[in-house]
């Protein structure tokens, strides 16, 4: 069988595997998700393990959450990504996690502030928690859009994270050092003092292209 977007299927699959592999979602929780150029939208199945999922089983959608390809009933959380999308034209694809270090944070914390280089050259800024609100509605999408500011992502009270980017790659990182982040930032309240943070300019001076990072 062929399907429209293969390729970009197979990034779906592979992205919600890479999720599991670093413990930020087990069996067929969370969810990935990736705009098309021609505006529809690629999103994993609802509760499908990933280990096993091909391409076919990823749904293609439209903007009004009607299935254009796919014979999958797509990811429950589908109209807060379509939310998310709506409002966030620049940004392409959306992921969801259940990762343990976030949620944990999220019931001690309103906020993980800005604490690393890391943080800076992946998430962008402090990542805010939005407050609860059920799974698979739309309220989470709005929620996420409310908090969202100048990160990269949003930590869910009692739930867990939706990041954004404008590709793949940068969600996913959004989502990896997030987790990363959030076990620093518990590990330092732990001890009880008081906890530094990034400045604005050491920010700002931090995320100002320098033009070596990465391959030519
Ligand atoms: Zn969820």
């Amino acid at each position: 069988m062929t399907v429209l977007y293969e390729k970009e299927r197979q990034m779906l699959i592979d992205t919600a595997r890479t999720m599991e592999k670093m413990g930020l979602v087990k069996l067929s929780g969370g969810n990935v998700s990736m705009r098309m150029p021609c505006g529809n939208v690629l999103v994993t199945p609802s509760a499908m393990g990933y280990e096993n999922m091909v391409p076919e089983d990823i749904v293609l959608i439209d903007m009004q959450g009607n299935t254009v390809e796919g014979f999958r009933r797509p990811t429950s959380d589908w109209k807060a990504i379509l939310y998310i999308l709506r409002e966030m034209p620049e940004m392409n694809v959306v992921l969801h996690t259940h990762q343990p270090a976030a949620i944990a944070l999220s019931l001690v914390a309103d906020e993980l502030p800005v604490i690393s280089t890391t943080m800076v050259d992946e998430i962008k800024h402090t990542v805010r928690v939005a407050p609860f609100t059920i799974s698979s509605d739309e309220g989470m999408g709005i929620a996420t859009v409310e908090h969202a500011g100048r990160a990269l992502a949003v930590i869910l009270k009692h739930h867990g994270v939706i990041a954004y980017g404008r590709n793949m790659d940068q969600a996913l990182a959004a989502v990896v050092y997030l987790e990363e982040s959030c076990e620093v930032y518990l590990k330092a309240l732990a001890v009880g003092r008081p906890i530094p943070v990034l400045t604005e300019e050491q920010i700002a001076a931090e995320d100002a292209p320098r033009g070596y990072y990465g391959q030519p």
